[in-house]
Order: C-alpha cells, then sequence, then structure tokens
C-alpha cells in the first residue's frame, strides 16, 4: 500500500512536469507558427515542398501538446446519476455536422428503458467522440457508423461503435491504447489511451472486434448497479 502511495504520488509529479513542459513549449510553437506563415509569400518553388514539411510538422507537434494538455488538466470530475441515452444524442449531434462533410452516415439505436447510471457525463462524451471520430477517420470514402446503447443481463449496458472501415490487423490490436500509437500521418495516439483510461475508471470494459477491409466494432460496458461508484 505504502508503495503504492509513493508510485502514485511519483506519478503525479511526473504528470504536472511533463504538462509544464508541454505548456512552456505552446510560446515558441506560437512564434515559429506565426513566422512561418510570413514566410509564406516568399518561399520559392524549389522549396515549396520543405515549407509544406515543416507546416506539416508544426501541426502534428501542436496537435499533440494540446492533447496531452487537455489530457493532464486537471478538471472537476463530478460523477452523478445519468442517462447514458442523453449521453450519445449529445456526442452524436456534436459529430453530425464533421459525419457529413465525410459523407458518413451514423445509425443510432437507443434503449429508452435503461436505467441511469453513475458516471462523469463529461468524460464519457470525451470517450464516444475520440471512437466515432476514430471510425469517421477510418472511411475516408463514407460510410455507415451504426451507434447502440443497450442494456445487458449481467447489470450492465453495453454500447456499441460499429464502422465499415479498414479494419485493424490482428496483431495490432493489443497495441491499441498504448501511448502515441497511431497509423495516421497526424494522429497523436492518445484517444484511445485516454478512452480506455476513462472507462476503467468507471469500472467498464472495452473491447474490439475487427476483421480486416470489413470495419471494426468498439464494445464498451458499463455498470449500473452502482458498483462503480467512487467509495
Ligand atoms: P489517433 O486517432 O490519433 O491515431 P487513437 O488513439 O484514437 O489515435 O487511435 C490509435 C490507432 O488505433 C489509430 O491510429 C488506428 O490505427 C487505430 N484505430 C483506432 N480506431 C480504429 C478504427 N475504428 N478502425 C481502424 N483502426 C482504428
Ligand atoms: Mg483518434
Amino acid at each position: 500500500m505504502q508503495e503504492q502511495l509513493r508510485k502514485s504520488d511519483t506519478l503525479t509529479v511526473i504528470g504536472e512536469l511533463a504538462a509544464g513542459i508541454a505548456h512552456e513549449i505552446r510560446n515558441p510553437m506560437t512564434a515559429l507558427k506565426g513566422f512561418i506563415q510570413l514566410l509564406e509569400g516568399s518561399i520559392t518553388k524549389d522549396h515549396s515542398m520543405y515549407y509544406q514539411v515543416i507546416t506539416t510538422e508544426l501541426q502534428r507537434i501542436d496537435s499533440i501538446i494540446n492533447e496531452f494538455l487537455i489530457l493532464a488538466k486537471p478538471q472537476a470530475i463530478r460523477f452523478q446519476e445519468k442517462d447514458i441515452n442523453q449521453i450519445m444524442k449529445e456526442t452524436v449531434d456534436l459529430l453530425t455536422a464533421q459525419a457529413v462533410l465525410y459523407n458518413v452516415q451514423f445509425v443510432t439505436e437507443y434503449n429508452e428503458q435503461l436505467p441511469a447510471i453513475y458516471c462523469e457525463p463529461n468524460q464519457l462524451k470525451k470517450v464516444f467522440i475520440n471512437l466515432i471520430k476514430n471510425a469517421i477517420e477510418v472511411m475516408p470514402g463514407g460510410g455507415k457508423i451504426t451507434i447502440s446503447v443497450k442494456k445487458a443481463v449481467n447489470k450492465r449496458i453495453i454500447i456499441t461503435i460499429e464502422d465499415e472501415g479498414s479494419g485493424i490487423p490482428e496483431e495490432m490490436i493489443k497495441r491499441l491504447g498504448e501511448p502515441f500509437y497511431t497509423t495516421k500521418d497526424r494522429g497523436t495516439g492518445l484517444g484511445l489511451m485516454v478512452s480506455y483510461r476513462i472507462i476503467d475508471e468507471h469500472k467498464g470494459t472495452i473491447k474490439v472486434k475487427s476483421e480486416e477491409g470489413k470495419g471494426t466494432i468498439f464494445q464498451i460496458t458499463l455498470p449500473f448497479d452502482g458498483s462503480n461508484s467512487i467509495n
């Protein structure tokens, strides 16, 4: 127990330090981005590819720092009884514009008979956003995302998000949730890590079923019998 306490203290210190560094990197980054933009007009054709690489890489650093800061930011965590349908509906509304843009259609199935669950709604929303965004991103030509919220027998609610994207090779599935694991040019590999942590904090589970070339199903289960209350 003692050992565990000490370990988590150390982790907090490292977390704060990392957040501090991330914050400090932001200022020079802003300056860099500004001056690079000013240079755009005077870049010769020969150098335009270098310019392109510089801007994309700067953007990449920027999104990693931003996502990291959101992650490290101490948020007011307020667990409360909440209707999971409502949380999912708000998330879907939030992402509809983006889905239309990418030619993606949402098919939703809700179960209005579900009991409220004890949860942190904003955190769960963050998880749903991450998973649905990944599903959109994996279907560049558009397609269908099926989102369902239903009740399971063993005092658990099951939420599934299913896409028709490229799927995930079997040997890669175990790497999901690893910090910075990404297969995208402009990915951060932080979305799933955060999502796994949040679901863990809710005493839930995340499972991935995927078939290459066919698509992927993310399945989340959350207990609704109060067993996830923080003591
Ligand atoms: P990012 O989206 O920034 O890459 P994530 O943590 O959200 O980071 O996802 C990590 C990786 O997991 C992705 O780069 C991708 O390879 C894989 N992945 C996640 N969701 C899906 C999905 N629905 N279909 C296929 N691959 C996925
Ligand atoms: Mg992602």
